[in-house]
């Protein structure tokens, strides 16, 4: 069970499951769409995810045609992505989750594209949100 919300808290969500794997992002998009130099994302099911509060201030942004990159419009926070042409399932932008158990990146995709400076420890460190 995890719980999320934006910069504002406009929007807030519940996944009731856990997270099975995470993935750090270098690719320019993520780059951008994030405002900084990597995107932390987790693919989840959408049957399971739920936005409790704030559904109305969400906007969907296509850069890729296929991809909606989904993001509150209030406080700009992005808060997960998906394929249509992989329905049921969605990226969890791992920033905004406040409550449950986000376990360390085991991939990283467009590594080639990583700050010299940044040494990322895969599978070290877990980050564990709330009490
Ligand atoms: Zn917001
Ligand atoms: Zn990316």
């Amino acid at each position: 069970m995890l719980q999320g919300q934006c910069l504002c808290g406009l929007v807030y969500y519940h996944y009731q499951a856990e997270l099975e794997k995470t993935i750090l992002c270098f690719c320019q998009h993520c780059q951008r769409a994030q405002g900084t130099m990597l995107g932390w994302n987790s693919p989840i099911d959408q049957s399971k995810f739920k936005i409790v509060r704030g559904q109305q201030y969400l906007k969907e942004y296509f850069h890729s045609p296929n991809k909606a990159r989904v993001f509150c419009q209030e406080c700009g926070s992005p808060i997960y992505s998906y394929r249509l042409d992989l329905l049921g399932v969605l990226r969890l932008r791992l920033g905004t989750v406040t409550e449950g158990y986000v376990p360390a990146p085991t991939e990283q995709a467009f590594a080639h594209r990583k700050p010299q400076f940044l040494q990322v420890s895969l599978l070290e460190t877990s980050v564990r949100h709330g009490v």
